[in-house]
């Protein structure tokens, strides 16, 4: 499980959509429009599924810690 993470077009930081999802299952999930402020500039912007892409840090640091 990861976060879904997207690109601010205004600044090109990458920020958290606050959704939390598997990387297979969200790849399923083949078309969809969400929506998500973006505190890097203030706004509200409307991504695509295909844009957006899963930030898994749980498993990143889990294999570390073992
Ligand atoms: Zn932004």
């Amino acid at each position: 499980m990861g976060t879904v993470m997207i690109r601010c077009p205004r600044t090109g930081r990458a920020i958290p959509t606050g959704i939390v999802s598997d990387r297979i299952e969200f790849r399923r999930k083949a078309v969809f429009i969400g929506r998500t402020y973006c505190a890097a500039c203030r706004a509200e912007h409307e991504f695509f599924a295909r844009e957006a892409w899963v930030d898994e840090l749980d498993s990143r640091t889990a294999s570390e810690a073992a």
